[in-house]
Parts: structure tokens; sequence; C-alpha cells
């Protein structure tokens, strides 16, 4: 994706395109991938920039409240930020630590239960764990 598509992406989502914001915006919106915080960082720097890491993590949040991302939290302490924003589930891989998509038809869930009272549906994302295979 070229920097000024993510321009226009930004824009779109009301996001003023800073510098800073386009070289977040670059690494984590330009394809499909599922990347952490410290992946992102890793990849901006590489291109050079001087980016802090707080800067880092207040635009991610600045793209997740305007829709622009989504986070997929595999365990209590891994986080990983998704462009693709519509529904969809995820293979998370204990060896590899890597996520992989599901679409939404992929998985068949039945609940056998009532709903708590005064509440309904709002979405389900299931996270499913596999580890490489032992044989
Ligand atoms: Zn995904």
């Amino acid at each position: 994706m070229t920097r000024e598509k993510v321009v226009q992406q930004l824009e779109s989502h009301g996001v003023l395109p800073t510098v800073q914001r386009l070289d977040v915006g670059e690494v984590i919106l330009s394809s499909p991938q599922h990347a952490s915080a410290d992946q992102i960082i890793a990849r901006i720097r590489e291109k050079g920039s001087k980016i802090s890491k707080a800067t880092v993590y207040n635009t991610l949040n600045l793209f997740c409240e305007r829709g622009l991302l989504k986070t997929i939290q595999v365990d209590p302490t891994r986080q990983f930020y998704d462009p693709t924003i519509k529904p969809h589930h995820h293979f998370y891989n204990l060896d590899s630590g890597e996520l992989t998509d599901i679409p939404p038809h992929g998985i068949d869930l039945k609940v056998n239960t009532d709903l708590p009272q005064g509440t309904e549906p709002a979405g389900v994302e299931v996270v499913i764990h596999v580890r490489d295979s032992r044989d």
C-alpha cells in the first residue's frame, strides 16, 4: 500500500495523517497481518524512524478507537493488532506464536444455554490454540 493510500485511509476514519501516524500506518495497515506492538516498533525502526514506544502505543490505541485496527488477546500477556476489522476467528500457534485467520463461516458455534437475562448476542470471535504436531 502506498503512503498516499494510508493517508486516505486515516482521513476517512477521522485521523489526522501526521508523519508518525503514517509511519505506524504503513507498517500495520498495509497488508493483512497480526503483529504485536513490539514487532510493529521494530519494523518502524528498521525503516530509520526514531519514533518513541509511547507514540507507537498511543497511535495504535487511536487506530483501534477509530476502527482502523482491532486487538486480539491470546493470553493475559499477549496482544496482537489486526487490520482485518470484519468479524473473523483465529488459530493461535503456541509454538510459533503466530495467528492465522479463520473465516467467519469456518466455525459453527452452538450455544446450549440461555443468555443472561436482559442481554442479546453481540458477536463471538474465537481463538483456537494449536501447537505443532508432536510426531
Ligand atoms: Zn485476523
